[in-house]
């Protein structure tokens, strides 16, 4: 099967969260299993041409009233992944992803609506005729859009099958009609509530929900949180009207970039068999934090997006009460300024329990991963979630609310002992939160069932194997879907 994905983030080109993380090793795990695989993502003006070379100059596009021309560059990677990079300077060149400095780029809209015709058209120029389009998110949403509309008459894109990943609901590509409306080449009467119109804007994901072949989101449980009020960011009804195509996959991840056993990242490997490298790894990241002596208290990993998603407001409710427990937390994450200067400013007051990181560090995020006891993701909502399912491998024990792929990945201590590979609170409340702090907390202080739940999450798999054959089967189906 040939397979064309098209993201705006793949490791170790550009990354902001999971989506990142999951395109590439989805990608590697089809081509292990012989298919052919591309991966299309902008060549940011952080990706330098070092190691990846020019396949095709100056390819023509008329695009916003201009004939503008970009340029194609490929790269095999060592698992015979594709990646190709869609070069167009005026729009891409620039030092960052979606913006600089949490401002994002005005033109985002025109960005990712050239980066779906330069991803078609490349197609189209290279005679790659793929069986499956799989677009992720609203960056690359204008794909399965364009092959219903602007390009159904074409011969080769006609029957194409698309299927559309969606990575987080609560971003949509929203962008005014009168900045992008005329460059999209769609027909007005599209721009309608049954069409791409939401609320007098724009929607690029609802364009890709209305035509794609096939949906699929990150986790069971957030394929049917979506087609709910509260999830639904305002497109549950559609989403329901397409409950028959929408399939809940959860994500898996690449256990030979997160796995103790082969990281180069941590100063000590270790596995199963051999769990003592743990504790240096500990040690090593109490030195990092500044916290002295009492290896024995817990430490609490965090490694965030720092936004009102990730739940840290009920973090920062309960400081009174954590400042009080017998815990140390590593905090690693950017985001709202308002989160980043409170956690700083607690960190000022009591630097023997809190040390905060405001960066992106993958090094830093695999030493807490590995360095941790417990690791808290308290989410208000979470399509997937990676950062629990690293945690198990690396023996910490994941805290975390029950929602989306948080939900769907971990077994709760408190109601399932012999099974148990976390503790989960279910009301967004931080005495939902507390409880389960606390819980972990006196399981801890129990070092024979403590390591036995050590054992038993370093033992799952989540690896991509399994999800990868359900999405041979479900491009399948939407190959069928097509003829
Ligand atoms: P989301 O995609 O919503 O941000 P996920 O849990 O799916 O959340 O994925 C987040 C990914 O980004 C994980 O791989 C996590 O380790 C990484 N990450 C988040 N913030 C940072 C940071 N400040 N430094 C390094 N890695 C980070």
């Amino acid at each position: 099967m040939k397979i064309v994905h098209a993201t705006s983030e793949c490791v170790p080109y550009a990354k902001t969260g999971g989506l990142g993380d999951v395109v590439p090793s989805l990608s590697k795990a089809l081509a292990e299993k012989g298919h052919e695989v591309y991966i299309f993502l902008p060549k940011y003006g952080t990706i330098t041409t070092n190691g990846i070379t020019l396949l095709k100059e100056n390819i023509p596009l008329h695009f916003g009233d201009q004939n503008t021309f970009f340029n194609l560059y490929h790269l095999k990677t060592p698992e015979g992944v594709n990646a190709m990079f869609i070069d167009y300077a005026p729009l891409f060149d620039r030092n960052g992803i979606y913006g600089i400095s949490g401002k994002d780029f005005p033109d985002n809209g025109i960005r990712y609506l050239y980066f779906a015709r330069a991803v078609i058209e490349s197609c189209l120029i290279l005679n790659l005729n793929p069986d499956v389009f799989h677009s992720h998110d609203w960056q690359a949403s204008f794909i399965p859009t364009y092959l219903r509309t602007l390009y159904s008459g074409n011969e080769q894109m006609r029957n194409t099958a698309s299927v559309l990943t969606i990575h987080n609901l609560s971003f949509q590509g929203l962008f005014d009609p009168a900045e992008v409306w005329h460059s999209t080449y769609l027909d007005d009467n599209l721009f309608q509530m049954e069409g791409l119109e939401f609320f007098g804007k724009v929607n690029y994901l609802k364009g890709a929900i209305i035509f794609s072949t096939l949906i699929t989101t990150v986790s069971p449980s957030y394929s049917k949180e979506i087609q709910e009020e509260e999830q639904g960011c305002g497109l549950q009804g559609l989403l329901k009207n397409r409950s028959t195509t929408l399939y809940g996959v959860l994500n898996g991840i690449d256990d030979t970039i997160w796995n103790p056993e082969l990281d180069s990242l941590i100063p000590q490997k270790y596995s199963l068999a051999h769990l003592e490298g743990k504790k240096m790894c500990k040690h090593e990241l109490m030195q990092q934090c500044g916290f002295n002596g009492r290896e024995e208290l817990p430490v609490i990993g965090i490694i965030s997006r720092l936004t009102p998603q990730k739940g840290f407001d009920l973090v920062l409710k309960s400081k009174d009460a954590l400042n009080a427990a017998p815990l140390r937390l590593a905090i690693l994450g950017t985001g709202m300024k308002e989160y980043e200067e409170a956690f700083q400013q607690w960190s000022k007051e009591r630097p023997d329990k809190i040390y905060l990181r405001i960066e992106f560090n993958e090094g830093f995020a695999h030493l807490i991963e590995a360095g941790s006891d417990m690791f808290l993701m308290p989410s208000k909502y979470e399509p997937c979630g990676l950062n629990q399912m690293y945690s198990l491998k690396y023996g910490t024990i994941p805290i975390v609310r029950n929602t989306g792929g948080l939900a769907d990945s971990i077994v709760d201590f408190a109601t399932d002992p012999n099974n148990g590979t976390g503790f989960k609170f279910y009301d967004y409340s931080s005495l939902g939160l507390l409880n389960a702090i606390e819980t972990a907390l006196s399981v801890y202080a129990h070092n024979i069932i403590w390591k036995q739940m050590i054992i038993r999450g370093m033992k799952q798999d989540f690896s991509w194997h399994k999800a990868a054959n359900t999405f041979v089967e479900l491009y399948s189906n939407a190959i069928s879907l097509m003829r």
